[in-house]
Formats: structure tokens, sequence, C-alpha cells
């Protein structure tokens, strides 16, 4: 048993002002990693506060044809929510591909932002881990990493970042809106996560103050030409090996807009711009998708076990290309392919 100290926030500015009055403290919102993490003794806030009845719970649209997503909305919703099936299907069918339903019920957008990662041993507080207790060593380097990052990886730490969700919010270039004692600001999605580095302990930009009030999506939602494409080792309720999202849009034939990030290679939902531009212009079809896929992997790096990674991820990235270029995003056949 840890000991600590529960409440409810009645407001928004009561939980910024209950989390300031109490360093060590943590919001709960679905609770189902935090609580995991805290019955594993990983995790142990002094105090929990509740945010579950903060009204931060709607979809709206906003001013510039964008849509605004409450933190506390639950994941089956905003899967189900008819404007993001409608104009954001990539971010749909990422959430649909996390969890179980009963879990997508109870998590929530800015938990899943800030769940931790699965490195196994992350959980298990008998094995050295410089995320939980910096310093201590990295089991994972030299031990069991088959789903270990390939990508952005460091001396420190070789974990993902386990979200679905986070991978078709990187192609949409979501912002993320938090508030916290300094006031209220906006951290762009590319910036949102960190790298390892040597503070593997430090796994986004947000305050320990901060709370995330909402995600607000730009118009362009790549609704025709998208897919969001998860491997992993069962249909369903395993976390990605590798996932990739795309959005492509066209003129006539060629690409005229691409965005691409990929899941379970890094601790960070990973885009490379470089691979992203030199797909424009170009004609869909395997030569500028292989291409693109070799400067998303140029500088990956395996660890043993995960070394597979690197060809799975070349092979995901021009198959998830491919099923965006035909605008079926589970499908095969296709004219416009060259
Ligand atoms: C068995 C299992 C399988 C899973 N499979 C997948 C999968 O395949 N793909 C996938 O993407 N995910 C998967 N998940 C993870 C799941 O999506 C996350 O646990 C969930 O999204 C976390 O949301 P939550 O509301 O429950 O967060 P909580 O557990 O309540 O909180 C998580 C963290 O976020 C913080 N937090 C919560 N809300 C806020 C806020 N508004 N502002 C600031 N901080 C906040 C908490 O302090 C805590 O640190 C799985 C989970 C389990 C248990
Ligand atoms: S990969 Fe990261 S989380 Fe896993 S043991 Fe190493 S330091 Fe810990």
């Amino acid at each position: 048993m840890i000991e600590f100290q529960y409440s409810r926030a009645s407001n928004v500015a009561d939980a910024v002002r209950q989390m300031t009055e109490t360093p060590g403290a943590k919001f709960v919102a679905g609770g189902t990693n935090l609580i995991d993490l805290m019955k594993m003794d990983v995790e142990r806030p002094v105090k929990l506060i509740d945010v579950t009845r903060l009204p931060l719970d709607k979809v709206e649209e906003t001013r510039s044809g964008g849509l605004r997503i409450g933190a506390l909305v639950p994941n089956s919703d905003l899967a189900y929510h008819p404007l993001v099936e409608r104009r954001y299907p990539v971010l749909s069918s990422a959430l649909l591909a996390g969890a179980s339903q009963q879990l997508r019920n109870m998590a929530s957008v800015g938990g899943n932002l800030l769940q931790r990662t699965r490195c196994a041993y992350f959980y298990d507080i008998a094995t050295p881990c410089n995320k939980r207790e910096p310093g201590a060593g990295c089991s994972a380097i030299g031990g069991l990493n088959r789903m270990h990052a390939i990508l952005g990886t460091s001396e420190a730490c070789i974990a993902v970042h386990p979200s679905d969700m986070c991978v078709a919010l990187a192609v949409l270039e979501a912002k993320v809106h938090v508030v916290g004692p300094r006031g209220r600001r906006e951290i762009p999605f590319s910036d949102f996560h960190r790298l390892p580095g040597d503070t593997p302990q430090r796994e986004t930009n947000l305050g320990a103050d901060e709370l995330i009030t909402s995600i607000e999506l730009p118009p362009r939602g790549f609704a025709e030409n998208y897919t969001y494409l998860k491997i992993r080792d069962r249909l369903s309720y395993a976390f990605a090996l590798v996932s990739v999202a795309v959005g492509l849009e066209f003129e006539e034939d060629n690409i005229r807009r691409a965005r691409l990030a990929l899941g379970g290679v890094s601790h960070k939902p990973w885009r490379n711009l470089e691979a992203e531009a030199s797909l424009l212009g170009k004609l869909a079809g395997d030569t500028a998708f292989a291409e693109a896929a070799d400067i998303v992997l140029h500088e990956a790096r395996g660890f043993g076990r995960n070394t597979f990674k690197i060809k799975l991820a070349r092979r995901a990235i021009i198959r998830a290309l491919s099923q965006a270029a035909r605008g079926m995003p589970q499908s095969h056949s296709d004219k416009r392919i060259t």
C-alpha cells in the first residue's frame, strides 16, 4: 500500500491551484495508466487530483474551421464523433486501433498523450531503469528490447511512446492547449513529446504543474487520402511494433502535400520532414514511397532483438503510403498507383 491523498477539482482554476500547492501530486483522468503504475509501485504521487468532473468533455468546431477536443473526451467518443469520422478519419482509425473498447471508454485524450512507455523494465522495479530512477542504467539495451525504439534513441533510454492516437495527431499537426500557474499556452504537437537524451524521465515539455485542457485540430484533415496502419503481434489489444499514419493531397496525379508519422519506433511520434518533402510533385508509386521510407530510416539503429523493425518499418511505410494514395485505407487495388 502507498499512502496518498485524493481530492476532486471543482473547476480548472481549482485544479491548477491544488497542483501548485502540492508538489508531487498528479492529475488523474481515466486512471487506466496512472493507477496501474501506482499499483506496481512505479509512480508514487502524494495526491491524486481528480479532474474527471471538469467541463473539458466537448468536441467543438473552431472559428478557423478546425476542431477543439476537450482533454476529457473519452477515446471511444472521439473515435465515433461524426465530425472526426468525416473530416479526420485518420484519427478515428488510430484511436480504434488502440487498446480495447472498455479501455477506450475510460481513457481520456489528455491521459493518452501522457501515457507512459510499455518498456517491461520500467514496470519492473527490481530492474535498473533510467526513466524510473535516473542514473540507474538501462536494462533494455542488451536486454529484451523487441518492442523498443530504432529512431531517436540515446545511451540512456531506448523506450517508445506507445500511443496510437498521438501518431495521427502528429500527422494532423495538432496543437495542445494547456493552463498552469503562469497562465495559458499552446504547444505545437511536434514539440509536445521529447526524445530521451540524457533525461529520459522527462517525456514531454508540459510543466509538472500544467493541465492539458484541449487539443486543437487545424482544418486540413486528409479525409480522402489517409491511412493508419498498425503492425502488431496480434490483431487486437496489442501495442504497435510499428505503426504509420499518412495524409496525402493530390493535384491531378501528383502529390501536392504529404504527411507521414511513425509510432512504435521512437520516444515520440516520429516525423521526418525531408521524407515528406521528397514526395512532393511525384506520382504515387513504389519508387517514390521507397525513397521516402529510406530517408525516414536512414539513421535507424537496432539493438539486437528489435533490429527486424527497420525492415518492417520500411515495408509498413510503403504500404501505408500506397493505401493512402489509393484512397482505400485498408484495401489493395487501385488505378492511381503507377
Ligand atoms: C491493457 C492496456 C492496453 C492498452 N493498449 C493501448 C494501445 O494499443 N494503444 C494506445 O494508444 N494506448 C493503449 N493503452 C493506453 C491507454 O490508451 C492509456 O492508458 C489511456 O489513454 C490513458 O488515459 P487516462 O485518461 O486513463 O489517463 P490516466 O491514467 O488518468 O493518466 C495518465 C497520465 O496523464 C496525466 N493526465 C491525465 N489527464 C491530464 C490532463 N488533462 N492534464 C495533465 N495531465 C493529465 C496523469 O497525471 C497521468 O500522468 C492501453 C492501456 C492498457 C491498460
Ligand atoms: S528503455 Fe528506457 S524505460 Fe526501458 S529500461 Fe531503458 S531507461 Fe528504462
